[in-house]
């Protein structure tokens, strides 16, 4: 696996994402364990950790792109709102050592928790398809 890093191999093709969004900086994609209906992972396509390991210019070419993604995700789910989660180190839930920012997508008066359920495939697959940009 490409720098022993799931993000690094998805970006590298190795392992297959249901894409939303593509460009030089970054691959955004479905989560699979979705919080919401849309929730998607922005990865910066170059290595690192987390946050405190990332230069401030890659950082804000990355979260240009969060927005730009938030903001095509709105349009096109027609949710109410939505919740950009960035965690860092295994005590606050970090699983992958691969700097990414959550867009969970909110919509006004859906029951919701911070717990990913496994997602259908096929209903990603296919919702991937309908929302990429
Ligand atoms: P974090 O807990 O912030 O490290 O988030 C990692 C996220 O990556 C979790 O929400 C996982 O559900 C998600 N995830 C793990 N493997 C994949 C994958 N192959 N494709 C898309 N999302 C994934
Ligand atoms: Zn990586």
């Amino acid at each position: 696996m490409k720098n022993n890093c799931l993000f690094c191999a998805i970006t590298a093709g190795e392992i297959p994402s249901f894409k939303v969004y593509e460009d030089d900086v970054v691959l955004a994609y479905l989560d699979i364990n979705p919080f919401s209906e849309g929730h998607t992972l922005v990865v910066p396509k170059a290595h690192s950790a987390g946050l405190l390991d990332t230069d401030d210019a890659t950082l804000a070419a990355v979260v240009a792109r969060v927005r730009k993604v938030a903001a095509h995700l709105k349009d096109v789910l027609g949710c109410d709102g939505f919740n950009i989660m960035q965690n860092n180190g295994e005590a606050a839930g970090q699983t992958v050592m691969h700097l990414h920012f959550h867009i969970i997508p909110r919509y006004a008066g859906k029951a919701f928790s911070f717990a990913g359920e496994k997602g259908d495939m096929d209903k990603l697959k296919a919702l991937a398809e309908r929302i990429a940009f």
